[in-house]
């Protein structure tokens, strides 16, 4: 009788571990533990040791940047585009589609509504997938800031690249299309709209395979460093929970998420 061995489940990753691990390993670390938190627990179990050396720089290598179109101005929605996808659990996003557009694909219409890849062992939720009149698809990440707050700077461009490949990647499977785009629309409506834009950022095979590489790195590491910069400790939420050791600076957020009662990160051994 052969021996039946059980293959492991990889680690369930999303975009937002993909996005924390680039700027701070460490800072994924706290998240993951904090959302592991059982009613009851104070321990945030990570894997990061104690004597673990901080980081310059994540080790996770940038994706590949290629070319992304910024439009300025408000979102360019045409006849015939439909809305298939938005988000159940977020509130707050901008309303681009009349009701006779918003076409909610029924598998995702109720919370949570996670566009699930098990082949990769991926799941997220864009904010919302539009369907052009040609048929084509793209995910669409809002974000209610300036267009040009940093977009210049390689780091900037480095994040929304991310975000938007993941997002691609998650609507690929659940749609069965490739998009050859996702798109960032920054959505800050101050000066009548002076600020607002968006991004595309193309979705082709170096940013599918850029993705695979990332998600084999995240698992692989066995140590989860700390990054402490003193712009990412600034805004990083573990930090403003206390949670981390090894912070450059205080957090400086807009606002103090609620701390799970008690807290406190134990590293590992
Ligand atoms: S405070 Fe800094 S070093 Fe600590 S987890 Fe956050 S970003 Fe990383």
């Amino acid at each position: 009788m052969p021996t039946v061995v059980a293959v492991p489940e990889p680690e369930h990753l999303t975009p937002h571990d993909l996005v924390t691990y680039f700027r701070c390993p460490h800072e994924m670390e706290l998240h993951r533990a904090r959302r592991r938190l059982l009613p009851g627990d104070t321990a945030l179990e990570v894997r990061t040791p104690a004597d673990v050396v901080p980081l310059r720089h994540s080790p996770l290598f940038p994706p590949p940047l290629g070319h992304p179109e910024v439009y300025d101005g408000p979102f360019d929605v045409f006849p015939g585009d439909t809305l298939v996808y938005e988000d159940p659990t977020e509130r707050g996003l901008p309303v681009l589609f009349a009701p006779e557009a918003v076409r909610l694909d029924p598998r995702y219409r109720s919370p949570p509504g996670t566009l699930v890849d098990r082949e990769l062992g991926f799941a997220g939720r864009p904010d919302l997938v539009i369907q052009r009149a040609s048929g084509e698809i793209l995910p669409v990440e809002y974000k209610s800031t300036h267009l040009y707050v940093g977009y210049h700077e390689s780091h900037g461009r480095a994040f929304d690249t991310l975000q938007a490949v993941a997002e691609c990647r998650l609507v690929e499977v659940a749609f069965g299309r490739r998009p050859r785009h996702g798109v960032i629309l920054y959505g800050d409506a101050a000066g009548e709209g002076a600020h607002e834009g968006w991004v595309e950022i193309p979705y082709a095979e170096a940013e599918a395979s850029w993705l695979r590489a990332a998600l084999r790195q995240i698992r692989s590491d066995p140590v989860r460093a700390p990054v402490p910069v003193e712009r990412n400790c600034a805004a990083c939420e573990p930090n403003a929970e206390g949670l981390c050791r090894f912070a450059a600076a205080r957090y400086e957020g807009p606002h103090r998420p609620a701390a799970p009662p008690g807290a406190v990160a134990v590293p590992a051994r």
